[in-house]
């Protein structure tokens, strides 16, 4: 398993035409320059992974894929198989995303499903899990993460390389972030929640935090254990806020 650098992620959601490629390479040439202290992906529209990957080719900076399908190929209209990602350059996927979670309403087993597809098509998925508000609010941020930790995370992730993002949803483009005591305890139940599942080959495994990640915080909540990196939404679509984060993390 890769854990021993940080993992810094940036989920470009749907956004980006051909003129931000022109962010990627400024990302990729800001890489170039740092000492390589961490692991670098950028997840962009699954239109932009080819010619990303052709501009990044050779760089610390690696592309990955917001989603796939958990079928290889068929009558699936509109849908991005795992293979296809890899074919275009990916080597990544995130996964369960809760804005697919609650728009397209993926549950733990189709998530579990779209990672053994991942797997067979060579990529490293990057499952995300975290609670509501009113589960914060309710007490139950804990146990909805660990129950989607189990649900999530198929058996023959064990031994490979993979990561798990704790996102809370009430914090994901909304400037709020939890404070670092409750990101070490969810993230401590994550890591819990993972070897329970998989066993002891998985306490590599990087868990990485998500939610109004910026440079301004980035440091502190790199800092905070069990934190193997950060997944970036609105942050990594401008590389003069991307860096600061990259750099807080090498
Ligand atoms: C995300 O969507 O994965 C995310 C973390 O978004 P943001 O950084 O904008 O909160």
């Amino acid at each position: 398993m890769k854990q021993s650098v940080k993992m810094i992620v940036g989920n470009w959601k749907m956004n980006g035409v051909s003129a931000a490629l022109a962010q990627a390479e400024a990302i990729r040439d800001a890489v170039g320059t740092t000492e390589q202290g961490c692991r670098v992906v950028l997840c962009p529209p699954a239109t932009l992974i080819d010619r990303m990957q052709s501009a990044l080719t050779g760089s610390g900076v690696a592309v990955g894929g917001q989603d796939c399908h958990e079928k290889p190929a068929g009558a699936f209209t509109g849908s991005v198989s795992a293979e296809m990602l890899a074919d275009a350059g990916a080597t990544v996927v995130i996964l369960g995303h809760s804005e697919r979670r609650s728009a397209f309403g993926e549950t733990d087993a189709d998530v579990a499903a779209k990672v053994e597809a991942a797997i067979a098509a060579g990529l490293e998925p990057i499952v995300c899990v975290g609670e509501t508000l009113q589960q914060r609010e309710s007490g139950d941020a804990i146990a909805v993460v660990s129950g989607q930790v189990a649900g999530s995370l198929p058996s023959s992730l064990a031994e490979r390389d993979f990561a798990v993002a704790y996102e809370p949803v009430w914090a994901i483009g909304t400037g709020l972030t939890p404070t670092l005591d409750q990101i070490a305890e969810v993230h401590a139940a994550v890591r819990a929640a993972i070897v329970a599942k998989l066993g002891d080959g998985a306490r590599t495994a990087p868990i990485l935090y998500g939610g109004s990640v910026k440079p301004d915080n980035a440091r502190d909540i790199l800092a905070t254990p069990e934190v193997g990196g950060a997944l970036v939404g609105g942050a990594s679509l401008k590389a003069e806020e991307f860096m600061p984060i990259v750099n807080a993390a090498a």
